[in-house]
């Protein structure tokens, strides 16, 4: 009907044709409308590198390379640097441009090494005292900086946010047009979740230098306030997918003239669903730009937006950093019945030492609001978190938990990733998460930044699937593995064989072709 009356409304010519269940059907028949020919879509990918050249045209040139090896880096023997990465959390790196591989750089291992030129930069490492780099940085830092795309495989805690915000602010400040001539934006990073952007936010206005300006545009904060702010000109968008293709498809920004762009968290966008709104934001960065990509893990998904996305990029993958780092985190598990979850929870909070600060995970929304009122009741202060909650109180949630307000923060996975508070004692996990990956997340979020912390968690006969990769990562950080729980994993792993063999004895055997 809408066709119809579109069809109608701008005097288009149509004829009837065909019905279908009593209806007639419209067919378009462009010969009968001169004015307005359909669109030539052969025509259109046949040019479709003359227009994209157009629509490029006249864009100011990118400069990519500002690295200048230190002495002390440069004599390091490749058996020196093998070592270095297999001591620094195995760090693998690979380049991977098709045909002739290039060399990749040898690791920064002081501050100095790779920032002795850039003063701003060095007082600002200074300032928070900062002892060297993480081994992300140190392998990331000279890739980046010669101007090569790069796909850091790393979790939030390993410093990757600076790995890719400080090669950024030199990138940003050192192009050959300025601020005013740029007529943009020229570094966009683009991040799953909210919090996530608003911590990369936080980060980057405490080491950005030269008077740079950052804005961070997320879905349900103040999209008028972040308006205001984009127009009235800044260097730096942080952003999440979804509210930037809104202001970008209202012409409220302009992504043309970004020259480095920055994928973090690829794989936590594409679980989101963000696939379609990063396409159509990356259709209108120009192509030349320089990209970094950052992601937990490496499936295939994030692998095809790799090829899509960076351009002959190489790969730094730091080993499974929280599964190794765990040595700063005593892992407990406990295997008990549905019903006695609520009393341990509860014995857990009562035994709370004045200094602890917990997280207490839970699978479902509604059984975080359940938890938190409960304790809000029994006048227990606690803050909850989880995605159904209006963007000012997730936010307020999270900063009275950062100052300490509140103790306790009974959130779901929303808080798994990229919460970064140091002093995180305890994760107690009332509800085992949907995977085992998700609870290395979780219990990353205590035993940070050199502290010890530790993780309680609950397993019921429910979550018999992941017994055996949970034991897998106990027996890996040395932690005891309840013997309830190998039962689980070998109760679970008859289960299987059973099923096999049933479906064997249902499935009619199939013959071969030979057979046939
Ligand atoms: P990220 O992985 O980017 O979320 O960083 C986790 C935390 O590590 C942040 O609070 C950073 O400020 C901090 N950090 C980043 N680089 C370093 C470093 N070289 N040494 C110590 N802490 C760092």
């Amino acid at each position: 009907m809408l066709i119809d009356d579109a069809v109608t409304r701008s005097g288009q010519n149509y004829i009837r044709s065909g019905t279908e269940k009593g209806r007639t059907l419209d067919v378009v028949k462009p010969e009968n409308n001169p004015k307005k020919p359909g669109i030539n879509w052969a025509s259109l990918r046949e040019n479709r590198a003359k227009y994209e050249a157009m629509k490029w045209a006249g864009l100011p040139p990118i400069e990519k390379n500002f690295y200048k090896e230190s002495p002390r880096t440069a004599s390091m023997s490749p058996e020196e640097v093998e070592v270095w990465r297999k001591e620094n959390n195995n760090i693998v790196c690979d380049d991977l441009k098709e045909g002739e591989k290039r060399c990749i750089p040898n690791p920064v291992c002081t501050f100095e090494d790779v920032f002795e030129h850039y003063p701003d930069i060095m007082a600002n490492i200074r300032k928070v005292g900062f002892q060297k780099p993480t081994p992300i940085q140190s392998q990331a830092w000279p890739i980046i900086l010669q101007g090569i795309d790069l796909i850091g495989i790393a979790q939030t805690g390993t410093g990757k946010t600076l790995a890719y915000l400080l090669p950024g602010f030199i990138h940003l400040t050192s192009q050959p047009v300025s601020q005013n001539e740029r007529g943009g934006p020229g570094m966009l990073v683009l991040a799953p979740t909210r919090e996530l952007a608003l911590q990369v936010e936080a980060e980057c206005s405490k080491y950005a230098y030269k008077g740079i300006k950052s804005v961070c545009i997320y879905g349900g904060g103040d999209r008028k306030g972040q308006i205001n702010l984009v127009t009235k000109g800044v260097d730096i968008v942080i952003a999440t997918p979804g509210r930037l293709n809104d202001l970008q498809m209202n012409n409220f920004i302009n992504l043309k003239s970004i020259t480095y762009l920055v994928l973090d968290e690829a794989d936590r966008m594409l679980d989101m669903g963000f696939e379609p709104q990063i396409m159509k934001i990356l259709i209108d960065v120009r192509p030349d730009r320089q990209t970094t990509m950052t992601s937990a893990t490496w499936p295939d998904g994030v692998r095809r937006l790799a090829k899509s996305y960076l351009k002959n990029p190489m790969i730094v993958y730091v080993g499974t950093l929280d599964l190794a780092a765990v040595n700063t985190v005593e892992q407990k598990v406990l295997v008990v019945l549905e019903g006695e979850k609520r009393a341990l929870m509860q014995h857990f909070v009562d035994s709370m030492k004045p200094k602890d600060k917990v997280i207490i995970f839970v699978g479902k929304k509604n059984t975080v609001d359940d938890i938190a009122s409960n304790f809000g009741l029994q006048g227990i202060p606690v803050q909850s978190l989880h995605g159904n909650r209006e963007q000012y109180d997730r936010e307020q949630a999270l900063d009275d938990f950062k100052k300490g307000r509140v103790r306790i923060l009974v959130a779901t996975d929303l808080a798994s990733r990229g919460l970064d508070v140091h002093d995180i004692t305890h994760i107690f996990n009332f509800d085992f998460p949907r995977n085992i990956e998700e609870y290395v997340h979780r219990i990353g979020r205590t035993g940070r930044a050199g502290r010890t912390g530790v993780a309680l968690t609950l397993v019921t006969e429910h979550d018999w699937r992941v017994a055996s990769e949970l034991i897998e990562i106990l027996e890996r950080a040395n932690q005891v593995v309840p013997h309830q729980l190998v039962a689980m994993a070998e109760r679970y792993k008859q289960f299987q064989i059973r099923k096999e063999t049933e479906k064997g004895v249902r499935r009619p055997q199939r013959k071969s072709p030979h057979q046939l």
